[in-house]
């Protein structure tokens, strides 16, 4: 739960001149113009102004200048500056989200993928556009039932919240086959949300598109209000984010984990029924909303050692320093958007990493990062296969039959 003050400066809504009035935007003004938001920003070198230019300019009234400029569309909220700003000035939470709210309002033309993707999150209750009446028809792909709140009418000890890329894209759902054979291997008592489920809409949030974010929130309050259960868990780091961190604003009291973070507090269990050894060297990426904001760095790397066979190398780049996939804040619409403006796909960048430790697995644990880092693999040479698998993945692989 983040305290009142953090909550005030948060709130979807809030102008620049409040967040500069309160004690957490007036930490802004003790910034010392180091650099290192900038310097640790991917996309900092194809920035007009960068993070610490920004305050800078803003500090000075070059207000209209900043909202102006196109900057902040190429920030893919990856928490880098943030996590290492030595005044703790929370940029990727509140500053920069603000100015970009600000640069979509000034920009003559939105990037159309991006606002196809907050479009159809705001009809269908998903960026892909898909019927809200679908979400729920993989479970019918799965090997262990998956119980729908609205159909058992009990109390469940977790509400698996899905999310929208592992409930309709097809790789997607390989994740969402294997937390469902993981909750069952460890007698989890669980159910879903099914077709009542929409986007918890962390990309809305982070992109300060305040009224989409707030009719998701709205919508998703009022169905979890609906049920009886102890924790929320989610696989998708950014839903986790914002339950974690913007939910508490509007009444949200639950216990959230990511997945990870779940199985990992019940290893000593999971590892009696991890029986199939897998002999695969594999590489892990860390997601920014999972690592860098939230801190869970170890326990992705507990599971995967509970596997036989299975042997961990690091990237160059990783926990707290790991190269963001690209796809946070919008990222994820924004792809041809980066390329018209000359810049290399943060995914890109991440799998020749990731090729160089000579894995045969690169290991996810953000459903984004499976499309963006099997996209990137198409096109990124390599000699040696490298496949793109979640976590949860390996493990249900790794279970006795
Ligand atoms: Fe200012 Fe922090 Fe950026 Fe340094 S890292 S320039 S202190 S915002």
């Amino acid at each position: 739960m983040v305290s009142t003050l953090e909550n005030e400066v948060c709130s979807i809504g809030t102008t620049l001149e409040t967040v500069l009035a309160t004690p957490e935007g007036r930490r802004i003004m003790s910034c010392i113009q180091c650099g290192t938001c900038s310097g640790t920003c991917p996309y900092g070198e194809h920035m007009e102004f960068t993070p610490r230019r920004i305050i800078n300019m803003l500090r000075r009234g070059y207000i209209d200048e900043v909202f102006k400029s196109d900057s902040m569309l190429r920030c893919v909220a990856c928490y880098s500056c943030m996590a290492k700003c030595p005044r703790g000035i929370r940029l990727s939470d509140v500053l920069l989200p603000l100015v970009k709210e600000q640069t979509l309002i000034n920009t003559p033309e939105m990037p159309a993928e991006l606002q196809k993707g907050l479009q159809n999150t705001l009809r269908y209750g998903n960026p892909m556009g898909e019927s809200s009446r679908k979400r729920a028809q993989w479970t019918a792909t799965s090997p262990v039932k998956v119980p729908i709140m609205a159909e058992i009418q009990r109390p469940v000890d977790v509400l698996w919240f899905v999310e929208c890329y592992t409930s309709y894209y097809a790789r997607g759902q390989d994740n969402s086959r294997a937390v469902a054979r993981l909750f069952k291997a460890l007698d989890v008592d669980f159910a879903i949300l099914g077709n009542e489920e929409k986007c918890a809409g962390d990309c809305g949030q982070l992109t300060w598109e305040s009224g989409l974010f707030e009719t998701l929130t709205d919508y998703n309050m009022e169905i979890f209000r609906k049920y009886r259960f102890n924790r929320i868990v989610t696989g998708d780091p950014h839903a986790y984010n914002a339950f974690r961190i913007r939910y508490p604003l509007y009444g949200f009291d639950y216990v959230v984990e990511h997945t990870t973070p779940f199985f990992a507090r019940q290893i000593d269990r999971l590892k009696l029924k991890l029986k199939r050894p897998l002999n695969y060297t594999v590489t892990y990426h860390d997601a920014c909303c999972l690592g860098r904001r939230a801190g869970h760095f170890e326990e992705p790397r507990q599971l995967l050692h509970a596997i036989p066979g299975i042997k961990l190398v690091e990237m160059t780049h990783n926990r707290v320093n790991a190269i963001c996939c690209g796809g946070g804040g919008g990222g994820m619409w924004l792809d041809t958007y980066f390329k018209q403006k000359g810049m290399e796909r943060l995914s890109e960048r991440r799998v020749k990493e990731a090729i160089q430790t000579g894995a045969d697995v690169l290991v996810v644990s953000c459903p984004y990062e499976i499309s963006r880092f099997e996209d990137a693999l198409k096109v990124v040479p390599h000699d040696k296969p490298i496949l793109v698998r979640d976590v949860m993945e390996l493990l249900a692989e790794a279970l006795e039959d």
